[in-house]
């Protein structure tokens, strides 16, 4: 049976020249690399020359900082709990901004320095292309406000973000700007220092780096309270003895990755849109979002009538390999800002079915995932009469 990989945004395979490159590393260049015989004198030259590649690679300059960690994850929580600590904790401020469709890594982070230590958390709304508008920040922003936190692209969506304008009404209210990154590394442009970002996080596995590695980029000159205490790794921010090989395959990941960002734009976009246009062709299926604001390989799309994880369920089976968002219960469509946003009906099961391409997808398998996408959502309405679907009542 073929098999088809398009959950992407999920992890992607490592690039075998990535691989290679990490796999020394492991075996024969493995000293530690603040060691100072030759074994760590070799792992700190490659660990010098990954770092360079990370902050050219970032549009980063020498006087930033750029904190390797183990995911992102572990970087959106160190900013999120790093500003309690340095600008909540005993000052005149006490919230921070985000906007309502973040990853669980924000809105749980979040969620607990709202319950537990009583931070006050404003949700921007989104609006019908599923992205915030920058005068609801405009209004919600005040000289209370700690941090504004604003992906850059949308895991579910492929959204993009209007995070240089955020960041700089944040900076105009001298309030602090985090951007999730790490569903636009690697896809598109990304350019730190340009967005005028203080502080962003991203993680390697999403742009066929390796996973357990990620990184927290730390403008200039701020401080950050540490997470982990322990030795002086990273220059003092970041305890625990360095992932060499991670780092040298998460730098050699995004050198590449930034080389294929025009083949992404227009091969891996041409082959999204086609899938898009493909899919659309079925009866009552919505995409959401511009195509042209959305990262090159991301597709949401909206099926009514067939419930997401016998979708999934019946793609896995016929080899091809997709995601899903939340199930359409009525309850979850109320939290879910997204769902609300591609105008679910409440009352009527639907797949949220995410696709999402890398520059390792084919024309062929795209031509072929089309098929398997038409065919299932066919088989499911007919067999579906749970939900009763019916074109004519929606
Ligand atoms: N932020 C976004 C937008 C993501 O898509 C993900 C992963 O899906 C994360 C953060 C967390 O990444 P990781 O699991 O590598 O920590």
């Amino acid at each position: 049976m073929r098999e088809i990989y398009l959950d992407n945004n999920a992890t992607t395979m490592i690039d075998p020249e990535v691989f290679n490159l990490m796999q020394p590393f492991l075996q024969q260049t493995y000293g530690n690399p603040n060691s100072l015989h030759r074994f760590g004198q070799a792992t700190h030259k490659a660990l010098n020359e990954a770092l360079n590649k990370l902050y050219d690679g970032l549009g980063a300059s020498e006087l930033d900082d750029i904190i390797v960690t183990s995911c992102a994850t572990e970087s959106i929580n160190w900013v999120m709990k790093g500003i309690y600590f340095d600008e909540i904790l005993n000052k005149e401020k006490n919230e921070i901004i985000t906007s309502s469709v973040e990853h669980p890594a924000v809105l749980a982070s979040l969620n607990f320095l709202e319950k537990k230590l009583g931070v006050k958390v404003t949700y921007l709304p989104v609006n019908s292309e599923g992205t915030c508008n920058v005068e609801d920040l405009k209004d919600a922003i005040s000289d209370k406000t700690a941090l504004v936190n604003i992906m850059w692209a949308n895991n579910e969506t492929g959204m993009i973000f209007p995070i240089k304008e955020c960041a700089s009404i944040a900076h105009e209210h001298n309030a602090l700007f985090h951007t999730d990154a790490t569903q636009a590394v690697g896809k598109i442009r990304v350019n730190f220092k340009e967005v005028g970002v203080d502080y962003a996080s991203f993680s390697a596995h999403k742009f066929h780096g390796p996973k357990g590695v990620g990184g927290l980029y730390i403008r200039q000159g701020l401080k950050l309270t540490s997470l982990l205490h322990g030795g002086e790794h990273m220059g003092g921010r970041r305890s625990g003895t360095l992932n060499v090989a991670g780092i040298v395959g998460m730098a050699e990941a995004l050198r590449l990755a930034n080389l294929m960002l025009n083949y992404e734009n227009s091969h891996i976009r041409k082959l999204r849109d086609k899938l898009e246009d493909e899919i659309l062709k079925i009866d009552d299926v919505s995409v959401i979002g511009n195509r042209d604001n959305r990262v090159p390989n991301t597709i949401l799309a909206s099926i009514k009538g067939v419930e997401g994880e016998a979708m999934l369920w019946d793609l896995n089976k016929n080899g091809i390999a997709a995601s899903t968002g939340s199930a359409c219960a009525s309850e979850a469509l109320e939290s879910n800002p997204i769902m609300e946003a591609i105008g679910a009906a409440p009352d009527l099961a639907h797949t949220a079915l995410r696709l999402s391409l890398s520059r390792f997808n084919t024309e062929d398998e795209i031509d072929f995932a089309a098929e398997q996408i038409k065919k299932a959502a066919n088989r499911l309405r007919e067999i579906s009469s749970t939900y009763a679907y019916s074109p004519k009542e929606m």
